[in-house]
């Protein structure tokens, strides 16, 4: 049994190695606004050369219906946050209503701050906002750790989600509905899918890394295949991932055979050697190869299948 304490601790670690690995100095990508990807729906997506500078290549979303403006996901910080709020206001002068967090990691939530000043309802699966709420002030003191500065996370407050659920939930924007669903525990154990069912589109948060290498620190493989086939019988024409360009049903194929290549042969690996060095480097050749986040293989290794 792990005392709570030291979930935190294992959780915080995951986040920690997870990001500080991206300190290697790179140009921020140049941000080229939002992409419309059917009328009233717009997102960030194929952001490369990730950084803290660009949320470490988190893709956002911007929905927006008759009466009100719903955000996929907020950014990094509020300075991220400020730029996503730019661009949304160069697209409607709607009030953005809800802000929904497809999962609690900072570079998909700590921009919620912003979007709660403005009145907007922060919303997540009843985990996500419980894992939020604890390890986010933490993170916040020690912006080093995820190789950002406190100047990257000036004016970054938690802003906890207000509404939260379980299974499913349901928001109308006035003429177009949103359906926030959790399958099973994937990514993170409150990984959400948030589905525009009259235009095919989903946005699938970290559930798909296109382009990516995926971070499984936190990941149940199991849950994750699940969520993945869920989206496949899904009627969904195009996907946007939570890093990579917009995507499709071949790219969740693609992400099915990743994981299970990443499960396997990291068990396999591990079985007979705790040497964390030749172990990337043997998953890295094992793998699909993937431009962005070669380091968070390492993440993975270290935190979900050495457990050290
Ligand atoms: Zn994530």
């Amino acid at each position: 049994m792990v005392s709570t304490h030291r979930r935190a601790g294992i959780v915080l670690a995951i986040l920690v190695l997870a990001f500080a690995c991206l300190l290697t100095p790179s140009p921020a990508a140049a941000q080229t606004g939002l992409t419309k990807i059917a009328a009233g729906v717009y997102a960030y997506a194929d952001v490369k050369n990730m950084s803290p500078a660009n949320s470490f290549g988190a893709n956002a979303g911007v929905i927006i219906g008759r009466d009100a403006i719903l955000v996929v996901d907020t950014l990094v910080s509020a300075r991220e946050a400020d730029r996503l709020i730019k661009d949304i206001k160069a697209v409607s002068s709607l009030p953005v209503k809800y802000a929904v967090n497809t999962h609690w990691h900072l570079d998909h939530a700590f921009g919620n701050c912003r979007f709660a000043e403005r009145g907007a309802a922060v919303i997540a699966h009843d985990s996500e906002k419980d894992k939020l709420t604890l390890h986010a002030p933490a993170a916040l003191n020690k912006p080093q750790t995820y190789g950002m500065t406190a100047q990257d996370f000036a004016g970054t407050t938690v802003a906890a989600p207000v509404l939260t659920f379980t299974d499913r939930m349901a928001v109308d924007l006035g003429g177009q509905r949103v359906e926030l669903i959790h399958v099973a525990p994937s990514h993170s154990p409150g990984s959400i899918l948030v589905y525009l069912p009259d235009k095919k589109i989903l946005f699938a948060g970290d559930v798909l890394f296109t382009g990516y290498h995926a971070f499984a620190g936190e990941g149940d493989i199991d849950g994750w295949l699940k969520t993945l086939n869920y989206i496949l019988d899904m009627d969904v024409a195009l996907i946007i991932p939570g890093h990579g360009p917009v995507s499709s049903k071949n790219d969740v194929i693609a992400m099915k055979e990743y994981l299970t290549i990443l499960d396997t042969k990291a068990k396999e690996l591990c079985a007979t050697s705790d040497d964390v060095a030749h172990i990337t480097a043997e998953l890295l050749k094992a793998l699909p190869p993937r431009a962005e986040g070669a380091h968070l293989v390492q993440g993975n290794i270290i935190y979900k299948y050495l457990k050290k």
